[in-house]
C-alpha cells in the first residue's frame, strides 16, 4: 500500500476551496484526515486543517510541503468534518472557519508547542550520530531546556529548517509538549500545606514543640495528611503563624498545586448520590412517549416541545437524554447563554453525576479545552453549553435538546454566522439523532414549521401540580401622567403592589428592557411611534442629520414637529437604564433592600452567585435587572414582577421586535409566582393598544402566532421568506458611500436576473456608527433558501464584494440575519 503523499487542507479564513499540499515523507504515516497541520501560506506559516488525503494530483500544479503535524490523532471527526463542509457553505464561510467554531479556544495557536531533549535525544547528542543541521538544534535546546518553534528559528536564523526539527521529533530525539497560549487563564493554584518529607522522629518534634502548643497542635493536624489552606482556615483558624513557625522549624512546607475549576457548585455526589426521576404527570407522561418512540428508531427527527414556563419541560429533557445513555448513545443539552447558570449545571449534576461536561464562555480557555478533551475522549455521555455546543466532539449521538429554542443567542453574531438550531437539525440529520425543541414561545420560524408538519408538534398547557399562570395587569402610562398627574416612573398599581409585597413579606422583580439602543420619535400624547409605511419597522432618529430613517428600506423623513395622528407634541426617546431605576426605587422605598443585577454590577461570577443567594435567602425585596433575570433562574419568593417601559423594545428597529417583546414579557411574567404564592405581573406602557400586550395579558401564544404570522405574510418577512443582510462598514462615510453605489450597480442586474428575490436599501444601519466605522447595509430577500443561496453565490463572486476597497473596509454576509442593527 502506497501512502498517501497529497493533503487537502482548509484554513481559517474566509476562502471557499480547500489547497492541495504535499506531505513530506517523514510525516507520510501520520498525517491523517482531521488532523492540524503547519503549512506555508503566502509569506506565513499557518495551522489548517486536513480535509482529505490523495494519493495523486494534478501533475501542473507547483506544490509546497506541509510543515508539521502536531498532533498524535485528529481533533475533529469525519462527522464533524461534514457538518462544518454543510455549515460553510450555508452561511457563507469558510471551511476552515467553520472548523475553527468546532473547537476550543487555543488549538489554532501555532506557536504553542514546546521543545525538549529526550534521554535518546541526550544520548545521540553524546555519541556525535546525528547530522550536523540536527547536532545544532539538540545543541540550542539542550541549552536552552526548553524552546518554542519560533525561539528556535530566532535563534538559527537562516540555518532553521523546519524538517530538521519534525524528523528529530519523529525520531523520539526531542520531546513536544502541548501549550495553550499564555492569555488563556492558567489553572486556579492553591497554596497546601503538608509536613516535611525529611524524616523527623517523633522525640525530635515533640522538643521542638515542647513550649508551643498551637505548632503542636497544627503539627498532628498536618500528620492525618496534608491540607489546602481553604481546607485549614475551616479547621484550624488562625493558622498562618503556627505554620509559619513549623515552616522555619524544618517541620512543615507549603507548595502551590494546580486545581482544575469546573463550572458550577462542587458537588459532593458519593455521600448524597443522585436523584432520582420524578413521577410524571399525565400530559408529560404522553409527551415523553412520542420522543421515546422517536428514539428508539433511531431516524432523525424534529420535535418542538411548546410547554408554558414551568410546565415540567427540564424533567423531560432529563427523561429523553436517560432514555438515549440507556440506548449506549450520547447527548447534547443546550441552553442560551445567559442560563448557563450554575443552578442549571447542578441540576444536571444531581441526575447524571460525573457524565456530564460543560461548555460554557464562563470558563478559561484551559478549563473548557479540558471538557472538551473529556467528550472526545469519551469520558462522558452529555454535554451541556450555550450554542458551540452543538459541535460537542460525542460519538453516536442519540439526541439534541435546545431549550429556549427561540432565543437570539443561538445564532453566532461573528463569523462563521450559523444558527445552532438549524446546525443541530444537520447534524442530527447525519447521525440518525433526534432534535427537541423546547420552548414556551417559540420562534415563529418553528412554530410554523410545526403548524405544516416539518417538525412533529408536541405541548404542555398547564403548569406543574396547581400553581396557576400569573395575573397581568397593563397600565396605561399616559393616563397615569395627563389624567392623575403621576410623573413617576411608577404607575399608582405599581407603586401600591411593590409596598403590599413589602409588608408581606415577599420579594419583587423590576424588569427593564435595556437591548434598545435605535432612538425613536414618539408622540407624548397618543404614544404614536413612526414607522416606515412599507417595512413596518420603526423608523431611527438620526441626531446629526435630524432626519427619520427607515434602515431596511433608506426611506427617509424630515422629523416632524406634531404627531401625524392627534398633533400632539412629540419626542424622542432613547432608552432609560437601570441605574437610574435603581435610584429612583430607592428614594421611593427607603426602607426596601434593593439591588441591581446586570452586567455592570454582576461582572464576575462569584458577584452574581452573591446575589443569587441573597435573593434566594430573602435577604433581598426589590431586585432590578434586564434580561439577565428572565431565565435559568427560580426564585419562589417572587411574587410580583413589574416591568417599567415595556414599550422599549417593540420600537427596536427589526421586523422581529414584537415577536421578541412578546417572548420577552411572556418569560419575565413566567418569573413570577413559581412558589406557592399565585404570581402578578405589572407592565407600564406608553402604548398599551398595542397587540402584542393583549396576547401578553391572556397568555395567548397561538393567538399572538397567528397575528403576527398574517402579518408576515403580507410584508414577506420570514417564515414567508429567506433574508440575508451585507453589512458594508467602512472608516470613511464619503468613500462608504461611493463604494455602496457601485455594489448597488453591481447587484441590480443580478437581482433583476433571478425570479422571486428582491434588493432592499442600501440604507444606513440603525447603529450607523460604531467604532469609528460608517455602516450600512443591503437586505436580500427571497422566496426561498434555494434562490437565496444561488443570489448570495453571485453576489460573493463579484469583484466589488470579493475584493472591498481598503483594509479597513468590512463587508459582512448574514444569512438569516438575527440582529439587524
Ligand atoms: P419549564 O422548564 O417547563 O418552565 P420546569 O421544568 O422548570 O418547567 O418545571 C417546573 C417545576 O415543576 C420544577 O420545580 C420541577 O422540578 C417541577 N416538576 C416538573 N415535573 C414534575 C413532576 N412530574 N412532578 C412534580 N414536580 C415536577
Ligand atoms: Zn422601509
Amino acid at each position: 500500500m502506497t501512502l498517501p503523499a497529497y493533503a487537502q487542507v482548509v484554513f481559517n479564513l474566509p476562502l471557499p476551496d480547500a489547497f492541495t499540499y504535499r506531505i513530506p515523507p517523514a510525516l507520510q504515516d501520520r498525517v491523517q484526515v482531521g488532523m492540524r497541520v503547519l503549512a506555508p501560506f503566502g509569506p506565513r506559516k499557518i495551522t489548517g486543517y486536513v480535509v482529505a488525503l490523495t494519493d495523486t494530483c494534478d501533475a501542473s500544479l507547483k506544490l509546497k510541503d506541509i510543515e508539521d503535524a502536531p498532533d498524535t490523532q485528529p481533533v475533529t471527526s469525519e462527522e464533524l468534518l461534514a457538518l462544518t463542509r454543510w455549515l460553510a457553505d450555508r452561511y457563507h464561510a469558510g471551511w476552515g472557519e467553520a472548523i475553527r467554531a468546532a473547537l476550543p479556544a487555543g488549538l489554532d495557536d501555532e506557536e504553542h508547542e514546546l521543545f525538549s531533549l529526550s534521554p535518546k535525544g541526550e544520548i545521540a547528542l553524546r555519541d556525535k550520530n546525528v547530522s550536523a543541521a540536527g547536532t545544532a538544534v539538540l545543541q540550542l535546546i539542550q541549552k536552552r531546556k526548553q524552546l518554542s518553534r519560533k525561539q528556535i528559528r530566532h535563534a538559527l536564523k537562516k540555518t532553521y529548517k523546519s524538517h530538521t526539527l519534525a524528523t528529530l521529533k519523529l525520531e523520539g530525539l526531542l520531546l513536544t509538549e502541548t501549550r495553550l497560549r499564555k492569555s488563556s487563564v492558567p489553572y486556579k493554584t492553591e497554596t497546601v500545606a503538608s509536613l516535611t518529607s525529611n524524616v523527623v522522629n517523633h522525640a525530635q518534634a515533640e522538643t521542638l514543640l515542647a513550649r508551643s502548643p498551637k505548632q503542636k497542635e497544627l503539627y498532628a493536624l498536618l500528620g492525618n495528611g496534608e491540607l489546602t489552606v481553604t481546607e485549614l482556615s475551616k479547621q484550624f483558624p488562625k493558622h498562618a503563624g503556627p505554620l509559619r513557625e513549623l515552616r522555619k522549624k524544618g517541620l512543615a512546607e507549603t507548595r502551590r498545586v494546580e486545581v482544575p475549576r469546573y463550572g458550577g457548585e462542587e458537588i459532593d455526589l458519593s455521600t448524597e448520590g443522585l436523584d432520582g426521576p420524578l413521577q410524571f404527570t399525565p400530559d408529560q407522561e404522553q409527551v415523553y412517549g412520542v420522543l421515546k418512540d422517536a428514539l428508539e428508531t433511531q431516524v432523525a427527527h424534529t420535535f418542538l416541545l411548546q410547554g408554558v414556563t414551568g410546565s415540567g419541560k427540564t424533567e423531560i429533557y432529563i427523561r429523553c437524554i436517560q432514555q438515549a445513555l440507556d440506548a449506549g448513545r450520547t447527548a447534547i443539552m443546550m441552553v442560551p447563554e445567559i442560563s448557563l447558570t450554575p443552578q442549571t449545571v447542578f441540576l444536571f449534576r444531581r441526575r447524571f453525576g460525573e457524565n456530564v461536561a460543560i461548555l460554557h464562555s464562563g470558563l478559561s480557555a484551559v478549563e473548557r479545552y479540558l471538557e472538551w478533551e473529556k467528550i472526545r475522549q469519551g469520558e462522558v455521555g452529555i454535554a451541556i453549553g450555550a450554542r458551540s455546543a452543538v459541535f460537542a466532539p460525542l460519538n453516536n449521538l442519540g439526541i439534541i435538546i435546545i431549550d429556549e429554542e427561540h432565543d437570539g443567542s443561538y445564532k453566532q453574531d461573528a463569523t462563521p454566522r450559523y444558527h445552532a438550531r438549524e446546525t443541530a437539525i444537520a447534524r442530527a440529520r447525519q447521525a440518525g439523532a433526534v432534535v427537541l425543541l423546547g420552548s414556551a414561545t417559540p420562534s415563529l420560524e418553528s412554530r410554523h414549521k410545526a403548524a405544516r408538519g416539518e417538525y412533529h408538534h408536541l405541548t404542555l398547557p398547564k403548569r406543574i401540580g396547581t400553581r396557576l399562570m400569573p395575573t397581568v395587569h397593563l397600565m396605561d402610562m399616559r393616563k397615569e401622567r395627563d389624567e392623575r398627574k403621576n410623573y413617576s416612573i411608577f404607575s399608582l398599581e405599581l407603586k401600591k403592589a411593590i409596598l403590599e409585597r413589602m409588608d408581606l413579606g415577599e420579594q419583587v422583580f423590576l424588569f427593564l428592557n435595556r437591548r434598545g439602543t435605535a432612538n425613536y420619535v414618539v408622540c407624548r400624547k397618543c404614544g404614536f411611534v413612526f414607522e416606515c409605511p412599507h417595512c413596518s419597522v420603526s423608523l431611527t432618529f438620526h441626531s446629526r442629520t435630524k432626519i427619520l430613517l427607515c434602515h431596511y428600506c433608506n426611506l427617509t423623513r424630515v422629523m416632524p414637529d406634531h404627531c401625524v395622528e392627534c398633533g400632539g407634541e412629540v419626542i424622542r426617546f432613547s432608552g432609560f437604564g437601570t441605574q437610574k431605576l435603581e435610584e429612583e426605587t430607592r428614594s421611593l422605598f427607603p426602607a426596601a433592600r434593593t439591588a441591581r443585577l446586570d452586567r455592570d454590577t454582576t461582572r464576575t461570577r462569584s458577584a452574581f452567585e452573591a446575589m443569587y443567594r441573597d435573593m434566594r435567602e430573602g435577604r433581598i425585596d426589590i431586585l432590578i435587572g434586564t434580561q439577565m433575570i428572565t431565565k435559568g433562574h427560580d426564585f419562589p419568593g417572587v411574587t410580583l414582577v413589574g416591568v417599567v417601559y415595556a414599550d422599549l423594545s417593540l420600537h427596536i428597529p427589526d421586523f422581529r421586535s414584537c415577536e421578541r417583546t412578546f417572548q420577552l414579557l411572556t418569560q419575565v411574567a413566567g418569573r413570577a409566582g413559581r412558589g406557592t404564592v399565585p404570581g402578578r405581573v405589572v407592565i407600564q406602557a406608553h402604548n398599551p393598544d398595542h397587540y402584542v400586550y393583549d396576547y401578553v395579558a391572556s397568555h395567548d401564544y397561538d393567538g399572538f402566532y397567528e397575528k403576527e404570522l398574517a402579518l408576515r405574510q403580507r410584508l414577506h418577512y420570514p417564515p414567508y421568506s429567506r433574508l440575508a443582510s451585507l453589512l458594508i462598514e467602512h472608516p470613511s462615510e464619503k468613500d462608504g458611500e461611493a463604494y455602496i453605489d457601485r455594489l448597488q450597480t453591481e447587484f441590480a442586474p443580478l437581482v433583476r436576473g433571478a425570479e422571486g428575490v428582491e434588493l432592499l436599501g442600501p440604507a444606513r444601519a440603525a447603529l450607523y456608527r460604531l467604532h469609528d466605522l460608517f455602516r450600512w447595509h443591503f437586505i436580500f430577500r427571497a422566496r426561498n433558501a434555494e434562490v437565496l443561496q444561488s443570489v448570495l453565490h453571485k453576489v460573493k463572486r463579484l469583484d466589488a464584494v470579493a475584493k472591498p476597497p481598503g483594509t479597513q473596509c468590512k463587508v459582512t454576509l448574514d444569512v438569516d440575519p438575527v440582529n439587524m442593527l
